[in-house]
């Protein structure tokens, strides 16, 4: 009752084999009941539900199907829980949610990943350009490309090397910055002019050294948003995809600053995007990709139009639900 732990469906007592397609279905439906279906070649849903369902209110209830759809049993809308909402996932698309109208959830087709676009601005002498690219932002461009996709985050970085890389003379820089010439997210809202930032993406600055900060890479959640990244200093090639999930509304919550052993509830943290010093990025947890895609205060959800009934902005902490999924909520069935 009332309580966000997901149940995994898929157990081993429960799967049939599905003998049009010969794949294994996990059936969370067990007399019946709803089903949700994304269709469109989509193999592995996973429907996320609050709502009543077989007779109780349920937050969070996580369900994972298989075969293209996933079933959630006895389910319905009627004002009758605090909680009413369905959103669904499946690797290599987007996430829809649902907040009403249960009914037209029930089939549907999820869209594509939702572009993300990047431009570079390198501030350097020009002489030094390809060295810092080759170096530096080039490979770090590259991983996060792959990690965005690899952790099936549902959005896909838009990026083209011969037009979304521009150089920023350093004297132009100072100038801009002002008396204090610092890389800070304090001067950041100065680089925000046609030349120096480009509408409606994420603006990534290149520079030396970022003023006081001993991390290498800052987002600073302005609008537009803007991402600092030192080119002086060996930071780890995954820097720009951490920075960038900070963009995308991902905080580094209080229990990934402490050391990975010491991290409660957070599965697979030391992998995890979101942790600092993360030496392999393997994982992203579906709280974290339902805030990508959701959270009033991310970069998406700050451009979101016509959302059905609003977006929740999601707090600052790992472990409390409302109004959003936790941060340490996992897929069950494997694929996050
Ligand atoms: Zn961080």
């Amino acid at each position: 009752m009332g309580g966000w732990k997901p149940l995994v469906c898929a157990v081993a007592a429960s799967l049939v084999v599905d003998a049009a397609s010969g794949c294994h279905c996990g059936d969370c439906s067990r007399s019946g009941g709803y089903v949700v279906s994304p269709g469109d070649g989509v193999e592995r849903p996973l429907a996320l539900y609050s709502g009543w369902r077989d007779g109780a209110c349920w937050d969070d209830f996580a369900c994972f199907g298989t075969c293209g759809k996933a079933g959630l049993g006895d389910v319905r809308w009627n004002d009758s829980c605090a909680s009413e909402a369905l959103t669904v996932f499946a690797p290599g698309r987007a996430p829809h949610r649902y907040l009403r109208d249960l009914a037209s959830a029930r089939t549907l087709a999820l869209a594509s990943p939702v572009p993300v676009p990047l431009t570079i601005w390198i501030v350097s002498e020009e002489n030094a350009l390809p060295g810092i690219w080759d170096d530096r932002a080039g490979r770090h461009v590259a991983r996060a490309l792959r990690l965005y996709q690899e952790l099936d985050a549902g959005v896909r970085l838009e990026f083209n090397s011969a037009t979304d890389v521009h150089r920023i003379d350093p004297a132009r820089f100072e100038e801009l910055m002002g008396a204090t010439s610092y890389a800070y997210c304090d001067n950041a809202p100065r680089l925000q002019t046609p030349h120096f930032a480009a509408a409606d993406r994420i603006n990534v600055y290149y520079v030396p050294v970022i003023y006081s900060f001993e991390h290498g890479g800052l987002a600073c959640g302005t609008e537009p948003e803007a991402i600092f990244v030192e080119y002086l200093g060996a930071w780890s090639a995954n820097l720009l995809a951490h920075e960038i999930g900070h963009s995308l509304g991902l905080v580094k919550p209080r229990a990934l600053a402490a050391e990975p052993g010491e991290i409660d509830g957070f599965p697979d943290a030391e992998r995890n995007l979101m942790t600092s010093s993360a030496a392999e990025v393997r994982s992203l947890t579906l709280g974290q990709v339902f805030r990508i895609h959701f959270d009033a205060d991310g970069w998406l959800g700050g451009r979101a139009t016509d959302v059905q009934g609003g977006l929740p902005t999601c707090q600052d902490d790992a472990y409390t639900r409302a109004p959003c999924p936790p941060l340490t909520l996992t897929a069950p069935g494997g694929w996050r």
